[in-house]
């Protein structure tokens, strides 16, 4: 069995890739976390003998295709019948040599073998066995992607703060599938993904898949010719307008696409709108921000002024962009801004489009529905030429902001929403002030100006009100200091990505869970995925009685915490705790078993 044990310290310098054995620059996975039964070999209950294991169609390849890319493999799986008896030790290191015969080497295995009694920390969906593999694997959750079959493996994933793909089978339940990220027909199919998106943000990594998603055109120029420095060239721009014209979580969710930019110009001019200005000033990378609020983005617009147009092609030209890199979401055109900025001389435009593009694009990329909106983003700096640097992370970063007011530790508690179909209702969230205080926690309610009412209600007498008194960068400081923060899909969600910070996510499922929930961070996910709401886009609720979160009880989100490994800190702590991200390596509960196969082999 192969298994490597990689201190955290030693982690920073030296970056796994077991593949190529060199250092490699920032991608988004290092590591492949596999389920054992119903992922890669028909489940077979409480099995024992090796002669029953057998693998499903195209596991070996799909696993042999990820070993050639480079990526570490680990088996993380539930294992009760060992608590149970039902077979031994000996017999499971069989199964699993099993295992490896017909699927290839693993590079570590992680088994829970405890029951649903134990209360361990590693039986999923627990994110424990996680947490093992991704230090057995030397690296970390956030650059682990995990493929399992049901609902459990996808919310240890998630609450480790791993990525997952679900590959369901007959038995998956249909909320299971609803409530995943991310849902491939297999483990095939699963691989193939893994390593598109591993490409889209890396192409040089990947010169095999430059065009990263069918029907990209990739850097060309106008004219048909390779423009110049394409995603491969070490270049330095002059300056490049960056654009990002909607809302604050949308302009946040665009950081690290801008920073990838930033790191190759001499100067990041960002355009965006004035419910997106806020959150523009606390992005690393951008020198200057321009602020217009473009009619075709804005969700309330006025009629569209020639003037108005015609001092907006003024401005932009008077940035004397040499390029320019155009951020959208899924449902936006960037066309007719790319129209103002051609008339405004700019000479190079990159953007995601699916209509065609004519001459407005010289960079057209295209992206599948899905991805999460930060990789959308970088994957487009790529395309551009503008890959993250070694040095960066793929991660949500932001500026240095003010330091919390209050001691560290308590629960932030965000019900309010710039749409109210993804605000949670004044009355859950008051039910869910109370049960968390009541069982220990610090809470502290927000919300902005127009939300002071709603705040003040949901705090009641039992919460902090910090409704309408602070600004972006206050509240990003309070997110920064809380042990959990408990909000919608708004924008405190990613400023919490952005410091680390679990998430108990009250996701209405009008845009996808995996491309809109908190990136790279841990996570639960509450609130009716099937609901009908699912997939509409709505801003305000289309269903009466906002069913997809007004059914969220209070005890799911205790629970939530509990699988955070975030417990009550009633009494402040003095000022040690200041820096300590919470969410910790959870209770102290049985621990998984780091090998059961092979190791004699
Ligand atoms: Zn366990």
């Amino acid at each position: 069995m192969r298994q490597d044990h990689v201190e955290p310290h030693q982690r920073r310098s030296a970056r796994v890739d077991a593949g190529a054995g060199r250092l490699r620059g920032p991608r988004l996975f290092d590591a492949v976390l596999l389920d054992r039964d119903g992922t890669l070999v028909h489940d077979v209950p409480y099995n024992g003998d090796p002669e029953k294991v057998r693998a499903l169609p195209g596991a070996r390849e799909a696993l042999d295709r990820l070993r050639a890319a480079g990526l570490r493999l680990a088996v993380v799986t539930n294992q009760s019948g060992l608590a149970r008896g039902l077979f031994t030790e000996a017999q499971l290191a069989a199964v699993h040599a099993r295992v490896e015969d017909l699927l290839g080497p693993f590079d570590a295995w992680l088994v829970c073998p405890h029951d649903d009694g134990a209360g361990c920390g590693c039986r999923k969906p627990a994110p424990g066995l996680v947490h093992a593999a991704a230090r057995a694997l030397g690296t970390t959750p956030a650059r682990c992607v995990l493929v399992g079959d049901i609902g459990r493996d996808v919310t240890a994933a998630l609450a480790a703060g791993a990525q997952a793909v679900l590959v369901p089978t007959p038995v998956t339940r249909r909320e299971e599938v609803d409530a995943a990220p991310w849902v491939a027909a297999d483990l095939p199919g699963a691989v193939g993904e893994i390593l598109r998106r591993q490409a889209a943000v890396d192409p040089a990594a990947h010169p095999g898949s430059s065009a990263s998603y069918p029907g990209s055109s990739g850097p060309v120029g106008r004219d048909g010719r390779a423009a110049t420095g394409g995603p491969t060239a070490d270049r330095r721009s002059g300056t490049v307008l960056v654009v990002r014209a909607d809302s604050a979580g949308d302009v946040l969710v665009t950081g690290p696409g801008i920073r990838a930019v930033a790191a190759h110009a001499r100067r990041v001019v960002l355009l965006c709108g004035p419910r997106g200005r806020a959150a523009a000033e606390l992005l690393p990378g951008v020198d200057e921000i321009v602020e217009h609020r473009l009619p075709w983005i804005d969700p309330d617009p006025g009629p569209v002024d020639p003037a108005d147009i015609a001092a907006l092609t003024g401005r932009l030209a008077a940035v004397g962009a040499d390029e320019a890199v155009v951020f959208t979401s899924f449902h936006q055109s960037p066309l007719p801004l790319a129209l103002l900025l051609r008339t405004a001389g700019v000479a190079r435009i990159s953007a995601i489009s699916d209509d065609y593009p004519g001459s407005l694009l010289d960079v057209r990329h295209r992206v599948p529905v899905g991805v999460p909106e930060p990789e959308r983003a970088l994957s487009l700096a790529a395309a551009a030429g503008y890959p993250l640097p070694d040095h960066d992370e793929p991660a949500l970063r932001l500026r240095a902001v003010p330091p919390p007011v209050q001691a560290p530790g308590y629960v932030v508690l965000h019900p309010g929403s710039a749409a109210s179909a993804r605000a949670c209702p004044p009355q859950v969230a008051a039910g869910i002030a109370r049960a968390l205080a009541g069982a220990g926690y610090r809470v502290l309610v927000t919300g902005g100006p127009d939300e002071r009412e709603v705040t003040a209600r949901v705090a009641g007498d039992v919460a902090v009100d910090l409704g309408g008194g602070t600004d972006l960068a206050e509240l990003a400081g309070v997110v920064a200091g809380a042990a959990a923060v408990v909000v919608g899909n708004t924008g405190p969600a990613h400023l919490a990505a952005a410091y680390g910070v679990p998430v108990v996510s009250l996701f209405a499922p009008t845009v996808p869970f995996g491309q809109w929930g908190p990136w790279r961070v841990p996570t639960v996910r509450l609130g009716d995925p099937s609901a009908p709401c699912r997939d509409t886009r709505a801003a305000a609720c289309p269903v009466p009685g906002h069913p997809c979160l007004s059914r969220v009880e209070p005890r799911e989100v205790l629970g939530a915490l509990r699988l955070l490994g975030v417990t009550p800190q009633p009494v402040p702590r003095p000022a040690l705790a200041a820096s300590a991200p919470a969410s910790a390596a959870g209770p102290a509960v049985p621990a998984p078993v780091a090998s059961a196969a092979g190791s004699g082999r």
